[in-house]
């Protein structure tokens, strides 16, 4: 037998065992319970998701008309444009609790397509940088979540993904019970760019913007770095107004 017949048999055969593999151990929707193609959301329950329609060009957060919020029209925030994909509402708390808490990894690589889907990029930047982790937390959580989502982006959009050019220098305190302002304060000299490249156009990416206190300091170390352009591409955005 040639080795072209081989290589063939051999990957029909792998794909018989994964089908035969999802059958014994069907993996179940993570939101409904229903038995899925092997992932981790069913495609019915990926289709309900609250898809942002229309969004302020800067900050992302959902508006009814017009391109720019009231808030970023008095003081528009230091990246230039945002993109987000879900509303930070329904089953989209609990999805994102998975992938930060519960090791649903998966969910970043469902969210990294479906953000291609919903976005077409006109002037695409030259890299992608994820929103890193202080190394203590990394250790604890043992991965980034903004880094899985970004790496997934990297793949299909063929822009190369750069963790290592942000640095998170500052342990914060987790933000879930801090107002804006507190947030801000924060987050203050959590971040350091790390290199003596200088890429002209670049996305921030992290899971969810709820006051843009993070993105928004990445974006103030970015710009002194001497990055021109900066967008912020979030999987949801929190209504609440940064
Ligand atoms: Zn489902
Ligand atoms: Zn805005």
């Amino acid at each position: 037998m040639k080795l072209g017949h081989v290589m063939a048999n051999l990957l029909s055969l792998t794909q018989q065992l994964q089908q035969l593999y999802r059958k014994v151990f069907p993996i179940p929707c993570l939101l409904c319970g229903l038995v899925t193609e092997g992932q981790a959301l069913c495609e019915s329950c990926i289709a309900e998701l609250p898809v942002i329609q229309q969004c302020c060009i800067h900050c992302a957060i959902p508006i009814e008309q017009g391109q720019i919020c009231g808030q970023c029209l008095k003081k528009p925030p230091i990246q230039d444009s945002s993109l987000s994909l879900y509303r930070y509402e329904q089953a989209v708390p609990r999805m994102m609790s998975a992938l930060k808490y519960h090791r649903q990894i998966q969910l970043a690589d469902i969210c990294a397509r479906e953000f291609i889907a919903y976005h077409s990029l006109a002037t695409p930047p030259d890299v992608l940088l994820p929103i890193p982790l202080h190394p203590s937390r990394l250790r604890q959580r043992g991965y980034n979540q903004s880094l899985l989502f970004t790496d997934t982006l990297a793949q299909l959009l063929k822009i190369p993904c750069r963790p290592e050019l942000l640095k998170r220098v500052k342990k914060t305190a987790t933000q879930t019970q801090l107002n804006a302002k507190q947030r801000h304060k924060n987050m203050r000299q959590a971040f350091k760019y790390d290199s003596s490249f200088v890429p002209e156009h670049v996305a921030i990416i992290d899971d969810v913007m709820t006051s843009g206190a993070t993105t928004h300091e990445a974006a103030r170390v970015l710009k002194r770095a001497g990055v021109e352009t900066i967008e912020v591409w979030t999987i949801a955005r929190a209504i609440s107004h940064y």
